[in-house]
């Protein structure tokens, strides 16, 4: 069999006004760089609105289009593994459904790809249509995770890539839940360059990264690449440690000095401190046990409920593939 020439991946959540335009944007890109060989891998990752039927619907005038219907809301990032799973082409390109990544940058990254590159990421050099705090904990999110992880993870850079099929081969072969995509792809290595450009604001609809997905997103992406935290443990017993000696010192000399009836502040204040350290402790080591008890159950990461797609090499060739496996 072979292979298509390229795939673009998009997940895709509650984006009912955003899909023909892209669908539009994209065809185009693609067109002017491949002609008729590529295709283009719509995931609805359980979207309440629209999104789902007017994929179906494009789907079915265009034979390029796969589109996969989640079996629920899973997530930016499993949404994207699963379109990632089903990608056939030699290069896969990744971009957000909302339009803040410029498909056009598609043929600068395929000239550098061209040059022997096997990641292309867009890296943001300016941001619009953000809310200065979304702008502000991106920037200290990135500089934070850098000296959080062991590996170097590009600052500014979102899944906004063109990757190669050796380097998604690896990626898809990781099998952790708790993904941090733009992470796990600095961890392969090989040859990753950056094409800068300006993030504009959305298409249309709103973010679907409020705060409280932001939090974990940023816990998933630290926890995922660095044992760091679970280290805490011990660099708070090391200054307690001393702490407790010169307070020992001091408690001492009260005791032969004979006045050791006050200082229940003290003990009060000690108490405190010592039982919000140990749950702050605990806490982190529990997050990273719950990761454990999360991979050991094996699940799959995502469950595909429907595909829709009109071209029917794609229905032929996912039957032989689905014979080899069984045999
Ligand atoms: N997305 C998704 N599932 C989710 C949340 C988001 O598939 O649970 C998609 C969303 O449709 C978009 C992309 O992930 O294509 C990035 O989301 P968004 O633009 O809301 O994030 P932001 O750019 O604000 O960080
Ligand atoms: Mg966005």
């Amino acid at each position: 069999m072979t292979r298509m020439g390229l795939s673009v991946v998009v997940p895709c959540y509650n984006e009912e006004d955003g899909v023909q335009e892209l669908h539009r944007r994209v065809s185009g890109v693609c067109h002017r760089c491949v002609g008729d060989n590529y295709e283009l891998v719509l995931v609805n990752d359980g979207s309440s609105d629209a999104t789902w039927k007017i994929m179906r619907e494009l789907s079915e005038t265009d034979k390029h289009i796969i589109a996969v219907n989640l079996s629920r809301n899973h997530g930016h990032q499993l949404a994207l593994s699963a379109g990632l799973q089903m990608a056939r082409g030699e290069r896969i390109f990744i971009i957000d459904a909302d339009l803040q990544d410029p498909p056009e940058l598609l043929p600068k990254m395929m000239e550098r790809m061209d040059d022997g590159c096997d990641v292309v990421f867009g890296q943001r050099i300016k941001r619009e249509g953000e809310t200065a705090f979304k702008k502000a904990s991106a920037y200290a999110f990135y500089r934070l995770l850098n000296r959080m992880v062991d590996i170097n993870i590009p600052q500014d850079t979102g899944d906004f890539r063109l990757m190669s099929r050796r380097a998604l081969d690896v990626l898809n072969s990781m099998p952790e839940h708790h993904r941090f995509i733009r992470g796990m792809v600095s961890w392969i290595g090989m040859r990753q360059e950056a094409v800068p450009y300006e993030r504009a604001a959305r298409f249309a609809g709103e973010t679907k990264y409020p705060l409280s997905k932001m939090i974990r997103f940023a816990i998933d992406a630290i926890t995922g690449f660095s044992v760091r935290p679970l280290r805490i443990a011990s660099v708070f017993g090391f200054y307690f440690g001393i702490a407790t000696l010169i307070l020992m010192v001091y408690v001492l000399t009260q005791y032969f000095l004979g006045q050791t009836v006050e200082g229940w502040t003290s003990l009060a204040v000690i108490i405190l401190a010592l039982g919000s350290v140990q749950l702050f402790v605990a806490g982190i080591i529990g997050e990273y046990l719950g990761r454990l008890y999360i991979e050991s159950k094996g699940r799959p990461l995502f469950v595909i409920q429907d595909i829709a797609c009109s071209n029917e090499l794609f229905h032929k060739n996912s039957d032989s593939n689905s014979k080899v496996s069984e045999s």
